[in-house]
């Protein structure tokens, strides 16, 4: 992809430690460029050292705003000066906005994940669903699936970041390696893993036995390198429907995109990039 920077192009990026692997500058500037919009998407490796001063710099530099990954989404809150009530409530931030001279933080991972959710064929309205995690990204779906009507629990290793996470949202916490937590995925509609356990480079792990799937559920993985995680082909095996976190991945971004600019991006295209990039460097 060919790209042009000049002396009034808009820069956006994403803060992280590390970023060398994220997918999200080949997915912004692919839709960037489909839409012909004089805007440019950079990796910053920020140390948590210094993440006071980059996003003091933001607006120093006057970009439009940056995505915030692991490990800033919490600790980047107190810098801003206003935080949404959704961001808020999960203590986490993925979005930044410069606007007028204010820094704006919003969290799009929870609405990204429910419309990837609803792209997958899964409505969230009503479904019994377990998660699978108690850290950043499963705070996110929780509260977004209690905001869509679904019934969760929250199964986690960790027994007391579950009950943490239950004195916040309205979800039922669970220890993960519990009768517990395997009688709440048998009775459930959606499985949900917000677990690192899968992904690459441990590919060979996975979060519940397979014992424990059955073919009434739809089980959603938010890890997306590798497309298909132990847990997802042990669910295909099952006669479980499936989805990866490749859309997820899209979603948020491609809500990020909608708040920097007030434009619906082109999702396939973003997507097309992500798997591209996924091809070419796990
Ligand atoms: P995080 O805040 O560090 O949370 C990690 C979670 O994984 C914790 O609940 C942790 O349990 C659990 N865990 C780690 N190792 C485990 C093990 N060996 N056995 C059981 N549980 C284990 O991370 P995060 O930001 O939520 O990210 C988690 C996953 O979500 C990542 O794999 C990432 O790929 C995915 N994600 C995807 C998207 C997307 O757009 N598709 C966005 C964000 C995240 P303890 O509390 O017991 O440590």
């Amino acid at each position: 992809m060919s790209m042009t920077v000049s002396g009034i192009t808009r820069v956006t990026g994403v803060f992280g430690c590390p970023v060398g692997h994220s997918q999200s500058p080949a997915m912004h500037n692919a839709a960037f460029a489909q839409m012909g919009l004089d805007f440019v998407y950079v990796p910053f490796d920020v140390h948590p050292d210094n993440l006071k001063a980059a996003v003091t710099g933001i607006r120093a530099l006057n970009m439009v705003g940056v995505n915030v990954t692991i490990p800033h989404k919490e600790r980047v809150i107190p810098f801003l000066d206003w935080v949404s009530d959704e961001a808020l409530q999960i203590q986490s931030v993925n979005t930044i906005h410069l606007v007028d001279g204010k820094l704006r933080g919003y969290s799009t991972d929870g609405e990204g994940f429910i419309r990837a959710l609803e792209a997958s064929g899964k409505s969230p309205s009503g479904s019994k669903s377990v998660i699978l995690g108690a850290g950043g990204s499963a705070r996110a779906a929780a509260a977004a699936l209690t905001l869509h009507g679904a019934e969760v629990a929250v199964a986690n290793r960790t027994f007391s970041r579950a009950l943490e996470l239950a004195e916040t949202l309205a979800v039922r916490p669970i220890a993960l390696d519990s009768d517990d937590a395997r009688e709440a995925i048998l009775n459930a509609d959606l499985l949900v893993n917000c677990t690192s356990v899968g992904m690459y480079p441990k590919t060979d792990d996975q979060p519940i036995p397979s014992e424990w799937l059955h073919k009434g559920l739809f089980v959603f993985d938010t890890i997306y390198n590798p497309l298909e995680t132990r847990l997802l082909a042990a669910a295909n095996s099952a006669g479980c429907r499936t989805a990866n976190g490749v859309k997820m991945l899209v979603f948020q971004g491609a809500i990020s995109f909608t708040i920097w600019t007030g434009l619906d991006p082109p999702a396939e295209v973003m997507e097309k990039a992500v798997l591209a990039g996924l091809q070419t460097r796990p």
